[in-house]
């Protein structure tokens, strides 16, 4: 399927829950957030519709997020349902990592291939600080393990904040030394009551400055032009690195995707407000045709580009947990 600007659109990001276990600093206040009532929230069987008639459409790319996934329970079900799909499913999950050691080898069973594991410090104190639980040692474990079973590859996601993880940009970089995983930084966007401000911001030329100071980059071919990434090998290391530059180059003339909420909503856009309902036709006896045509709606509804940067920063009501990052 072709948007009105003539990309392709084939990747569905899916959020099962906008619960979790953690409150990252730059995406959660303390207290939480109102969350979505319980029946207002996709049954599986509900998504795996949705994903199937996606994949007639010529959707091949899924990604499992949230919330936290790996909070609800049964996912490795639905994994194993949605990489069924097809041969040619491109299927992948983005967890914080703290439940990994209890689900990676049924993850890696159910068919996932790929994994992003979300980690913005290698010290235990101030990953504390960031998400607001003692949960490092999971996590490490999580990601060590995930190495053993061998999925290829693993990223990890950074998102840098100013003045609190900065100062471990290189530290990041020295991981991929000897560790297989591809280390990506990711610019803080803002987001409902995350407390953006420009004095938080590193860009990712800012970021790439500092690395290079250091290390010899060597680009890498892009894997396919959706990608936000831009991907270095680093000279004599195992792992790579990216950058994500959200805010400061956006990639949007690229982008391939459409969010799945875990309500039941279709974002054509991450920092858009436009929501398509596609839960009430489905539970309301839709047919396939019905419900591949709010499909087509939603993709049509893509916005050329967004429009964060214009006019000061417009910020989209949902947050990153709810909006399925
Ligand atoms: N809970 C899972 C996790 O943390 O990986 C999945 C959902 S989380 C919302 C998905 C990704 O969004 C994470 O890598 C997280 O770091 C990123 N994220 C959350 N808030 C963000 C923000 N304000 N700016 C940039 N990335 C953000
Ligand atoms: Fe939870 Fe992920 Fe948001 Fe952190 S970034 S609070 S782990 S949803």
């Amino acid at each position: 399927m072709n948007d009105k600007y003539g990309r392709k659109i084939d990747y569905l990001r899916i959020s099962v829950t906008d619960r979790c276990n953690l409150r990252c600093v730059y995406c959660m206040p303390e207290e939480g957030i109102s969350l979505m009532n319980h029946k207002n929230i996709l049954r599986y069987e509900e998504i795996i519709k949705i994903s199937s008639l996606a994949y007639e459409l010529g959707f091949r790319k899924f990604r499992i997020t949230g919330g936290e996934p790996l909070a609800r329970k049964g996912l490795t079900e639905l994994i194993k349902s949605i990489s069924c799909l097809g041969n040619d499913i491109d299927l992948a999950l983005t967890t914080n990592g703290t439940l990994l050691t209890k689900y990676v080898h049924e993850l890696k069973d159910a068919g996932l291939k790929r994994l992003n594991i979300s980690l913005d410090t290698l010290d235990r104190e101030k990953f504390q600080q960031i998400t607001r639980f003692d949960l490092f040692q999971q996590v490490i474990e999580g990601i060590n393990l995930a190495l053993e079973v061998a999925f290829d590859p693993i990223k990890i996601n950074v998102v840098v904040v100013k003045g609190i993880n900065d100062d471990e940009i290189l530290d990041f970089v020295e991981l991929t030394r000897e560790k297989k995983l591809w280390v990506r930084f990711i610019e803080l966007m803002p987001f409902s009551r995350n407390n953006w401000s420009e004095k938080r911001f590193v860009s990712a030329d800012e970021i790439r400055a500092i690395i290079e100071n250091q290390y010899k980059l060597i680009e890498i071919k892009r894997s396919y032009s959706g990608s936000p990434s831009y991907d270095y090998s680093v000279d004599g290391h195992k792992g790579k690195i990216g950058f994500i530059a959200s805010l400061s180059h956006k990639f949007c003339d690229q982008c391939n995707r459409l969010r799945l909420t875990a309500d039941g909503r279709l974002l054509p856009c991450l920092h858009s407000d436009g929501e398509i309902d596609i839960k009430t036709p489905l539970r309301s006896g839709g047919t396939d045709d019905e419900i591949k045509a709010v499909l087509h709606k939603a993709m049509l509804a893509k916005p050329q580009g967004h429009r964060l940067c214009e006019n000061g920063l417009k910020i989209t009501n949902r947050n990153m947990s709810k909006v399925g990052g």
